[in-house]
Parts: structure tokens; sequence; C-alpha cells
């Protein structure tokens, strides 16, 4: 029985700055139910706080412990193998906070991991400090694997385009945390202290949320307001060679079968 929901935001709960259709809705129908959920992204630049901030601006409630991001994932990710680990940092806000949320320690000497997410300043001379860092041995840590991201005025390159050259000038495959890795999905399972298998995951890419959703052992919501296209989610399959437990055509969809799940599940008491 599914006791929690991992959902995911841009192109699930919004586009951009613009809240989809029965977005808040769904956050609403969850909140009357009293059913946790978190909301799962694989944006490092970020901190919590300001995701919940841009949910909120957009009339989505949302609080900042309810925000797992792929920074925060990261950190904690490091700080249990390696409790003050000492780490050196390629990214923004978001990841900078979440490394000292941690307790990691950062540093440029000697740093035992190289942690990367988004960083828009990103130079020839980081990608040279940390070729150097991951040739002494430093293990290479990277938030997420996105290659490009939209914006207001067209594509721009993401985490993993930084990722892939750090990749190439040391020849060290980071691990990655974000989706679809089932990293992120692990450690929001385990904040919300149940079994992946009481856990779903709502997600609109069948390679990312779905794939992290079904790697991690959790039923898989497929919405298709964003990536996943009815004319597309065939293709979709067939390269993830994953099937979504279920697909809802809009948020509405999604909010009728939660009804009924819900009722359900009280019945069954
Ligand atoms: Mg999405």
């Amino acid at each position: 029985m599914i006791k929690a929901y991992l959902i995911d935001l841009d192109g699930t709960l919004y586009h951009g700055r613009h809240r989809i259709e029965g977005a808040d809705k769904l956050i609403q129908t969850l909140n009357e139910q009293a059913v946790p959920y978190l909301f799962v992204t694989n944006n490092s630049s970020r901190t919590p706080q300001g995701v919940a901030d841009h949910l909120n601006e957009m009339g989505i409630p949302a609080e900042a412990s309810q925000v797992c991001t792929s920074a925060v994932s990261a950190a904690e990710y490091v700080a249990e193998e390696s409790p003050g680990a000492k780490v050196a940092c390629i990214g923004e806000a978001g990841l900078l906070q979440a490394i000292d949320e941690a307790g990691l320690q950062r540093t440029e000497e000697k740093p035992e991991y190289v942690i990367q997410g988004i960083d828009r300043e990103f130079s020839y001379q980081k990608l040279t400090k940390a070729l150097r860092w991951i040739n002494d041995g430093a293990k290479s840590i990277l938030t997420n694997p996105d290659l490009q991201l939209p914006s207001d005025d067209g594509l721009t390159p993401g985490a993993g385009t930084i990722g892939a050259a750090i990749e190439a000038a040391t020849g060290v495959s980071p691990t990655v945390i974000g989706k679809p890795s089932s990293i992120i999905m692990k450690s929001a399972i385990e904040r919300l202290n149940l079994r992946a298998d009481e856990v779903a995951v709502i997600g609109d890419n069948m390679r990312t949320d779905i794939a992290a959703g079904a790697a991690a052992g959790c039923e898989t919501l497929l919405v298709l307001t964003g990536v996943t296209t009815k004319e597309n989610m065939d293709n979709h399959i067939s390269a993830t060679k994953i099937r979504p437990d279920h697909v809802f055509d809009n948020l509405h969809k999604l909010i009728e079968w939660l009804s009924q799940h819900a009722s359900q599940a009280s019945k069954k008491g």
C-alpha cells in the first residue's frame, strides 16, 4: 500500500514560472488526506527554502523541509560514507549550503571528495582544479546528470555537461546522485522513514523520474504533463525498458485516482 509520494517539480507541477493545471489541487488533496510527500528535484542551485519559495509564489503550498534536492542528497550521501569529510565544491548556493549543513568541511586543500553541481561561473581554472583534486585521489560526486536545462531564452548546459568535462579530463566516472540514479530516491525514502514499496514516485519523465523510482523499488506514476506525451510514451518505454505502473493524462486524473486510493486504504483500515 502506498503511504507517501515523491513528487517531481518541473514538468509535473510547473513549467518554468507557470503552474500546471491542477498542481495546487494535487497538493491540497494530499494535505487533506494527511498523506506525506516530498518534492524531489535534480536542481542543485536552489536551496530547499528557495525551491519552497518558488512553489509558494505559484500558489503551490510547500515548506523547505518537504524539499529534497540533488545537492542535499549528495551532501548527505558523502556525510554518511565519510562523516565530516573534506570536500571541494563546484556549484552554487544550494550545494554550498547543503555541504555545510551535512557537517562536511569545505576546502580546496587535498579534498577527499569533489562534489559538483551546476555552476554558472564554471571556468577553465575550476576544471583544472577538479582535474588535479580527482587525480590526487578525491572521489568524484555529481549532483545530477542533466545535460541541458530549459531557460526563458532557450537551452543552457546543465550540471551533467560540466560533469562530462570533468570526466573527460580525469577519466573518472562520478557517482551520480540525482535522477535517474536511485540514490536521491533512497535518501528521500529514508527521510520519510518508510520502505521503498510503501512509496510512489510521481513524475513526467520516463528516463529520470520513473527510471529512478523503479530502480529504488517504488511504485511509479507517470503524468503526461511534461516531457512524456501520448505520442512519444512508447518510444520512452522501449528506450528505458520500464513501464510505469500508472499513467495519467493530467493532474486532475491523478487527483481522482488518489482519492479512490485513499478511500480504499481507509476501508482496509
Ligand atoms: Mg520533470
